[in-house]
């Protein structure tokens, strides 16, 4: 036997019965999407590598460590597998100049790719969907945002509070965060004893990113910290009050957490992460904020944006924990077919159903010919369908089809072949 192949470590294979959670999913956020006016975009996989240095940052834990990057071997140009989608969606906007007649609300649903050490809730191809509002500056879209992922929580069943929690928080604008920044390196020189080494090397290049730390030796030091939020001026006091008060109206509980500063350069003002105690360590759902610099740094006519990105992995697990997760789709029919029963008029007559929007399933003959009528109704039965239409010699010879429920219990319903289509039509909507 030839040898057999695996998938990379940390890429995972979706297939039946989960993947129709995947489904189950996607449309509730597609239906999401419309509710709030937010189109679809796709962009690439593949980006040059320089994009996400420049976007995100070089001293990053996704560029420093994460990033799947190669050289084309064609010509030698420098590629990454996105790591994210926002620096892609403002490569794209600007590309294509889509801002020019006004702002857009947009999103995305796609796999990234991060080399981490895999486990529960991280993987190394996981699947984001993602918001992003470009070339509007006010707290309005802020508040939109995370009151559309509180949203979408309702839709699939999970409790706002118990379920999932909303931590929020302002970093400011650029010269705000140099004030706090020349504060907090004190504050860090002052304690150097007790930083590990990556918070030492990052004291000088990208201080804030320390706050961000999952040591827990580190964590009585970083509390002390000075606090951004004491560093703010008025006009970002304005903005993240404005914030709040939509929240605080909209009665989304929220807790304000200073040392949220999210894991890109990117980001200024509203900053917020969806967290839940549910999946361990674990333990961010979804994230985002604004990041009004970045369109111009990538080479854009200068505009703002905000947005957030959801761990649709991490969300998945989180549902199977809470139970909210539905069965796997069933269809309305199964068809149990007689020996010597024409196959043309079966199929024909199963092409009318599905004209109509009947879901309706035929057993695959095998080698030797159509499996037996007890063994097709197993499997109709194990399939979880309403019905079983019964294809037998006789009643086929009449122009008909015998209609089993199997389910709801009763009794078999003859049905004129020619009329199937139309009680298929009485079957919807259910
Ligand atoms: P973490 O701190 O857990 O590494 P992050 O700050 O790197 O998360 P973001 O870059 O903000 O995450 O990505 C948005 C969301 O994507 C996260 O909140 C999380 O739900 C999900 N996510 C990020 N990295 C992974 C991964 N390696 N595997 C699965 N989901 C991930
Ligand atoms: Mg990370």
């Amino acid at each position: 036997m030839a040898e057999q192949l695996k998938a990379i470590k940390g890429m995972n294979d979706i297939l039946p019965p989960d993947s129709a959670r995947w489904e189950w999913l996607e449309d509730k956020v597609r239906a999401l999407m419309r509710r709030y006016g937010y189109l679809n975009m796709r962009t690439p996989i593949v980006e040059p590598t320089a994009l996400f240095v420049r976007g995100l940052g070089e001293v990053t834990d996704i560029v420093e460590k994460e990033m799947y990057s190669f050289e084309d071997s064609l010509n030698g140009d420098k590629l990454t597998l996105r790591p994210e989608g926002t620096a892609g969606a403002v490569r794209a906007i600007n590309e294509h100049s889509f801002l020019y007649e006004g702002g857009k609300r947009l999103y995305y649903i796609g796999p990234m790719f991060r080399h981490e050490r895999p486990q529960k809730g991280r993987y190394r191809q996981f699947h984001q969907v993602g918001a992003e509002v470009l070339g509007f500056a006010g707290p309005d879209v802020d508040a939109e945002l995370i009151l559309m992922t509180a949203s979408l929580w309702c839709d699939l069943g999970l409790s706002v509070g118990e379920d999932v929690q909303l931590q929020l928080n302002s970093l400011g604008q650029p010269e705000e965060r140099q004030a706090h920044r020349e504060a907090l390196i004190a504050h860090l020189e002052a304690h150097a004893e007790l930083l590990d080494d990556e918070a030492k090397r990052r004291l000088h290049s990208n201080p804030l990113r320390i706050l961000d730390t999952k040591n827990p030796a580190m964590q009585p030091v970083v509390e002390a910290a000075p606090k951004l939020i004491d560093f703010l001026g008025e006009a970002s006091l304005a903005h993240f009050n404005a914030v709040r008060a939509v929240l605080d109206a909209a009665g989304l509980p929220y807790e304000v957490n200073p040392r949220l500063v999210r894991g890109m350069d990117y980001y200024n003002l509203t900053v917020f992460e969806w967290v839940t105690t549910r999946l361990g360590s674990q333990g961010t759902v979804c994230g985002g904020g604004r990041y009004d610099g970045l369109i111009e740094q990538l080479g854009g006519k200068p505009n703002p944006a905000v947005g957030w990105g959801l761990g649709m992995e991490r969300l998945l697990l989180l549902l199977e924990e809470v139970g909210q997760l539905p069965g796997p789709a069933q269809p309305d029919a199964f068809a149990v077919v007689f020996p010597g029963v024409p196959l043309p008029t079966v199929m024909v007559a199963l092409e009318a159903l599905r004209a109509q929007g009947v879901s309706v399933v035929l057993n695959p003959a095998g080698k030797d010919g159509p499996a037996s009528p007890k063994s097709q109704f197993k499997k109709a039965d194990a399939s979880g369908a309403r019905f079983a239409l019964v294809f037998g010699p006789d009643e086929v010879a009449r122009g008909e089809v015998a209609v089993k429920p199997l389910r709801e219990g009763g009794e078999q319903q003859i049905r004129q072949m020619v009329h199937i289509a139309q009680w298929a039509a009485t079957l919807l909507p259910r």
